[in-house]
């Protein structure tokens, strides 16, 4: 099927889904509505609930769902449906409040049922899980934390959700409606329970070994992995995984990193990893030998997705990782298809790859243009930040059918997105591979 009827169906079922516990509470007998502001926070109560439940299907990497968006667009997503649903959870008590003052004082002088509690501290775990995510990083939540106590938030908003519509039983009291809402909450549950639970087994029984570390120009690493009692699993070139080390497939420490190895060699597989924090700094310390589980592949950042009759790639730092994949990939495979690669960085002696791209040269149709901000004195190609009339200089007269594809820091990313689109590029052409998802 076209990526485009894919995408198009993925998005009808999200659609149908969220609304669907909405027409459902409709049909049958149902009680006398209040007016329309009490009957429309009800609405955007149920609606909440039934996007906060979406949300564990979303983030559970479905492969086949995920794969015509990319991943990091689904999380994008996943930021602004939570952002929509919190804000319809804030609606849903306010205009009640509106409606019917008296609950105020009901919550202020301690006398709130049980029913209500329910939905309260839903909500206020909700305002928790929102908090925390969108502002992670000002808060100096460490990354490990946060995703622990994202996952513990998020089934406590549900549950509590959950119980609220049962206990208000308005609209929901017909008992096939009241197990409609728990079948919801369990099939959240179930998700989670195969993505904490079935998924790392499944990893346990697929272990891979370290085979070898490669200290790499530019405080890089790349470690190469091979698949132990098993054919390991066939990737795209571009592609990225989740990669746990040095602790158990169980303890939600996995990290993503693309895949850097070419495509066309089965079995091993290798990653190209920047030290840049708590668990990257340590990666030049892991030992030959080691034991590794991947789950992979993900993403839709691939040449093999979006045939072109040539490429433009733009990396910047160890953004050169899947772009190294697609390079190799594409030299395996004898392919004299024009490229021309942008390549960012700070300083000449820190630039990964840069031998091997030098060889890369003679293999394939490839032009580089190195862009250094810190060049050396006898430098004399481009320097300072990539910009557009760089890209200006460089492109190729046919440019609009090239494919490209970005990958770097996002301002860089920011950057090169828009004066390629400057230069004529179909934005439909231009791909990019962001390093951050939250
Ligand atoms: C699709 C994708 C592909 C990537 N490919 C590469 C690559 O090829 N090479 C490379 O060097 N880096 C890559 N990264 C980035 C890499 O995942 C992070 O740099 C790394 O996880 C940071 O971990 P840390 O503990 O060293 O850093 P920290 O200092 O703890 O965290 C730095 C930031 O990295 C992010 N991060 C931390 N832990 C995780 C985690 N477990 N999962 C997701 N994000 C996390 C958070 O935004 C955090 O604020 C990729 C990221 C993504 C999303």
């Amino acid at each position: 099927m076209h990526p485009y009827l894919r995408a198009t169906f993925w998005i009808l079922l999200y659609l149908l889904l969220v609304q669907a516990p909405l027409f459902v509470l409709l049909l049958g007998p149902k009680p006398a509505g209040y007016g329309f502001w009490f009957d429309l926070s009800l609405a955007l109560g149920f609606a909440a609930t039934a996007m906060m439940a979406i949300m564990f299907l979303l983030t559970a990497r479905f492969q086949r769902a995920t794969a015509p968006f990319g991943i990091d667009l689904v999380y994008y997503f996943h930021r602004l449906a939570s952002i929509g649903a919190f804000a319809f959870a804030t609606i849903h008590p306010l205009l009640l409040f509106h409606e019917e003052p008296a609950l105020l004082g009901v919550i202020l002088d301690g006398t709130l049922p049980l029913h209500l509690w329910t939905g309260l501290v839903s909500w206020v775990a909700l305002a928790a899980l929102m908090a925390s995510s969108l502002w992670r990083k000002p808060l100096r939540i460490h990354y490990d934390a946060w995703r622990i106590a994202h996952v513990l938030l998020a089934v406590m908003a549900l549950l509590l959700g959950v119980a609220h519509i049962a206990g208000v039983a308005h609209y929901s009291a017909t008992p096939w409606k009241a197990w409609l809402w728990l079948g919801i909450a369990l099939s959240c549950v179930a998700v989670v329970i195969r993505v904490r639970l079935l998924k790392p087994l499944q990893l346990l029984r697929r272990p891979w070994r370290v085979v070898r570390v490669i200290e790499e120009r530019g405080s890089s690493w790349t470690l190469v992995l091979r698949p132990e009692g098993h054919g390991g699993f066939r990737y795209l070139p571009g592609q990225f995984a989740w990669l746990t080390l040095r602790s158990s497939p169980f303890a939600m420490r996995e990290h993503p990193f693309s895949i850097s190895s070419s495509a066309t060699v089965p079995g091993e597989i290798s990653f190209t990893i920047k030290e840049l924090g708590d668990f990257t700094n340590r990666i030049g310390e892991i030992q030959v030998g080691e034991p590794a589980w991947i789950d992979g592949p993900y993403g839709t950042f691939s040449i093999d997705i979006s045939p072109a009759p040539g490429y433009v790639f733009v990396a910047g730092g160890v953004g050169i990782a899947p772009i190294m994949s697609m390079l190799r990939t594409l030299a395996e495979r004898d392919d004299r298809r024009p490229l021309l690669l942008f390549y960012a960085y700070r300083a000449w002696e820190r630039t990964t790859f840069r031998e091997e791209l030098e060889d890369l040269r003679s293999r394939l149709d490839l032009t580089i243009v190195y862009v250094l901000s810190e060049p050396p004195a006898d430098w004399e190609g481009e320097r300072g930040l990539l910009r557009d009339e760089i890209f200006a200089r460089h492109l190729p007269d046919d440019r609009a059918v090239r494919e490209c594809f970005i990958c770097g820091p996002t301002p860089l990313i920011a950057v090169a997105e828009k004066a390629l689109a400057h230069q004529g590029i179909p934005p439909t052409h231009i791909h990019s591979e962001i390093f951050d998802l939250v």
